[in-house]
């Protein structure tokens, strides 16, 4: 091979790895990625050639050629797009952009089939062509250049460039098959595979053979044909080449609008979660054409950052083919759209939810936090988006919507409660919680970090004030609770002893809490801690913290006691004696660190904490 040799990032080494030596089953969709980054690179001359004509060489007719050669044992797809100069080739050629690549790498097994079912689900564009190849060579000239270059690589560890010269602007790739992959030689196979996955692509694509040309697809945009006219599989393949995805679509909105504003959309939503959904740099997936010419894919106002799991097209009639990004940012036009989408989306939505609400709960628990956003970042969507949310509750493991939490509510009980934390386990085992459990008042459990951001800003639902089970105090007694026989009603230490306790408890802790406090809200445990009324909710001021927002203050929490708990009855019986006073000391402070422990929280002392426990466990096994 001749030219500079430069060695491929390392990621993309490892998925070359896996693409050329896995059982990858589906070699056959090499062909489709090479035919969509052809439509892809003519879509965008064709954008740039609507306000510098010349740059598109023959007059913006634009088309993918398909070309075989038996005795060379070579298949090339060539388009007549916007090309790619030296840089582009090595950097699009030799690394990976898309975000979410390395969290993926790290999820591989290392198991060679489970590994090429899950590349199959990230889709690895352009490289899947080592899949066939023994080696694979791109000759390339960018639209406005005078010279070409030509890319080549076995896929193990490198590649080579070198210049060369092309006759028109576009790329050409050509595909040296292995051994034992002829079948891509012939006609008919090649025929199948085009119709069955680029059907949609609005260019012709046209196979060359000794007879001549034959166009293989229908050749226009599948936006502008009748639903009835579209098979599912052709939306799924659709799909696939407008998102980047490789699952099913969960829901197909394809509609035409007529009246103020003229469009047409052909949206998806996916039936599984992408690997950089919560990526903060992620865009929305919707593409922008107008008058079947695709403009942009980077069009902010037209879909709200907390649908940006929505893929799809949205055709206008009413901008102007030479729209410039500038004019599209404020732009009243895009701004109906959006509105209507976002409606259209909510009504399907609602539907969905009402038709199929299992297959709606796994789409929410896929995106629910995504929309989440929606109810922080304005006021707008809050009612659509609340009306549709699922919530995981206390009681049990279907999920409910705020409608079915109300509904349910005890009889006295005004409020809302929520917990929140970072994972269902921890949150469902919270001390907290356990007087709610015992007088069967539902609380609603809530593990995305965009939680703790929404309910403040939102508030309330249907006038019910949403309420943390970790701040402020409690008086679940006015709260009709199921009865309870006498026998379930655990026996307490009398109010002066506990009095008593707190006072000997609140001396011994001095400044690290603001208060000691007897409290219902505990049946199993002896103390948790919770968050003064109007202070930051105890998870909010953890997650804070942890990513390092220094300025929020370590507000002390107040450790709330069980009366009912024999170890609290224990300590309170010996409140009055002076001589128990050091051992009364040791135990405020051991409670208080097991409180922080249970909130899954790391010690200001550990040593003091062992010195304590010890001291604790010597006294009870010496006595
Ligand atoms: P993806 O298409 O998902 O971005 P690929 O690995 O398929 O990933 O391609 C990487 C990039 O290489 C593309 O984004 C595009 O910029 C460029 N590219 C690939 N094929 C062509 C082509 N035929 N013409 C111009 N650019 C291309």
């Amino acid at each position: 091979m001749a030219g500079e040799e430069i060695k491929f990032e390392a990621e993309v080494g490892k998925i070359l790895e896996i693409v050329i030596n896995s059982l990858y089953s589906n070699k056959e969709i090499f062909l489709r990625e090479l035919i969509s980054n052809a439509a892809d690179a003519c879509d965008k001359l064709r954008y740039l050639a609507l306000t510098v004509p010349e740059l598109a060489e023959g007059g913006g007719d634009f088309k993918i050629e398909i070309g075989f050669d038996k005795k060379a044992r070579t298949i090339t797809v060539a388009d007549n797009g916007i090309g790619m100069n030296r840089e582009e080739l090595i950097r699009n050629l030799g690394t990976i952009a898309r975000s979410g690549t390395t969290e993926f790498l790290e999820g591989l097994s290392g198991d060679a089939r489970k590994d090429a079912n899950l590349i199959g689900q990230f889709g690895v564009g352009f490289y899947a062509c080592f899949s066939v190849a023994d080696h694979v060579d791109v000759v390339s000239r960018k639209a406005g250049d005078e010279i070409a270059w030509h890319w080549s690589s076995t896929g193990a560890g490198a590649f080579t460039i070198e210049e060369v010269t092309r006759e028109a602007q576009g790329t050409s790739i050509t595909v040296h098959l292995a051994k034992d992959q002829s079948e891509y030689l012939e006609e008919a196979r090649i025929r199948h595979i085009v119709q069955q996955y680029s059907d949609h692509i609005s260019l012709p694509i046209v196979l060359k053979t000794k007879d001549g040309e034959t166009q293989l697809n229908k050749g226009s945009a599948l936006w502008t044909r009748a639903p009835k006219d579209i098979t599912e599989d052709q939306y799924r393949e659709f799909y696939h080449h407008v998102g980047h995805a490789f699952d099913k679509p969960w829901l197909t909105l394809h509609n035409k609008a007529e009246g103020k504003v003229e469009y047409t959309n052909l949206l998806f939503i996916p039936s599984s979660r992408p690997f950089n959904l919560m990526n903060p740099d992620r865009k929305h997936g919707v593409k922008l054409y107008v008058k079947r010419v695709f403009i942009t894919d980077d069009c902010e106002g037209l879909m709200p950052r907390w649908l940006r799991f929505v893929h799809g097209v949205v055709d206008s009639q009413d901008l102007p083919l030479n729209v410039s990004r500038e004019v599209l940012q404020h732009n009243v036009v895009v701004d109906r759209i959006k509105n209507a989408l976002v409606k259209r989306i909510f009504t399907e939505l609602k539907k969905k939810a009402e038709k199929a609400p299992e297959e709606f709960t796994t789409f929410w628990e896929n995106f629910g936090a995504v929309m989440k956003e929606g109810l922080y970042e304005g006021q707008e969507h809050r009612d659509d988006i609340l009306a549709i949310a699922r919530f995981r509750t206390t009681a049990g493991d279907e999920t409910a919507t705020l409608v079915d939490y109300i509904g349910r509510m005890k009889e006295g009980q005004d409020e809302i409660f929520f917990i929140t934390g970072e994972d269902m386990n921890a949150v469902k085992a919270s001390p907290q919680l356990e007087g709610f459990r015992a007088c069967g008042i539902e609380v609603l459990l809530l593990t995305d970090p965009i939680d703790e951001f929404w309910i403040p800003m939102v508030g309330k639902y249907q006038d019910k004030p949403m309420r943390s089970v970790t701040a402020g105090g409690f008086d679940l007694s006015k709260i009709k609770a199921a009865e309870k026989s006498d026998d379930q009603i655990p026996e307490k230490a009398g109010d002066e002893i506990v009095a008593k306790l707190i006072l000997a408890f609140k001396e011994a802790l001095g400044e690290a809490v603001r208060d000691v406090r007897s409290t219902d809200r505990l049946t199993e445990s002896a103390v948790c801690l919770v968050a003064g009324e109007g202070d930051m909710d105890l998870h909010l001021e953890r997650m804070l913290r942890r990513q390092g927002h220094m300025t929020v203050p370590t507000a002390t929490r107040i450790l709330e006691i069980n009366p009912a708990h024999p170890l609290i009855k224990a300590l309170a019986g010996m409140a009055d004696d002076l001589v128990k006073k050091p051992a009364i000391a040791d135990a405020a402070h051991l409670l208080l660190d097991q409180a922080r422990i249970v909130e899954g929280e790391t010690l200001a002392d550990p040593v003091g904490f062992s010195a304590r426990l010890n001291a604790a466990l010597t006294r009870s096994l010496a006595a």
